[in-house]
């Protein structure tokens, strides 16, 4: 799914996808249809002007009790494409640049879009950092190793909660 610079006409160009061809599947596990769109705009100058939504949903492991759990993807994205000299290319600038900005620049050493690229690296943008089932997950009890959101043991409050209890144990 590339795209050069000069197959955008003047009045853009959109392209709605339909199937997950573009979905990062070796590295994340779809839950359902994926869907995205794409609108390319000729800027003036070397560049072009790229305005997308992705969606869908994703299969996630909670960082607390390793439970799976579906995660919607409802992501719009704005990203300036610029085209740089091979040799001159600014990369740790692109990177500063993409930080907090609400608009992305992604510098191109070559006038060619890879849309596939583009989508899947804004699906890794989505995904939360912190990944859990729900935001009063209970997690595993860290002596007996139990689901705390589905049982209870006699391990004792105090102790389990306690992040030093896993300490503990290992230092037995
Ligand atoms: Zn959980
Ligand atoms: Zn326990």
């Amino acid at each position: 799914m590339q795209v050069r610079f000069d197959e955008i006409p003047a009045e853009g160009r959109e392209f709605d996808i339909k199937d997950a061809s573009w979905f990062p599947a070796g590295e994340v596990r779809a839950a359902g249809p994926a869907r995205a769109r794409i609108l390319l705009e000729r800027r003036d100058g070397e560049g072009v002007f790229l305005q997308g939504t992705l969606a869908g949903q994703v299969r996630l492991t909670c960082d607390r009790c390793l439970a799976e759990y579906d995660f919607t993807l409802d992501h719009e994205f704005r990203i300036d494409l610029e085209l740089v000299d091979q040799d001159a290319a600014p990369v740790a600038e692109a990177e500063h640049a993409c930080q907090d900005s609400e608009m992305d620049v992604m510098f191109l050493t070559e006038p060619l879009i890879d849309l596939g690229e583009i989508l899947a690296q804004q699906v890794f943008l989505t995904l939360p950092a912190k990944r859990l089932c729900s935001e009063t997950c209970q997690g595993l009890c860290p002596r007996c190793g139990i689901n705390r959101n589905q049982d209870r043991c006699d391990c004792g409050d105090s102790s389990g909660s306690s992040p030093f209890a896993v300490l503990r144990t290992l230092k037995h």
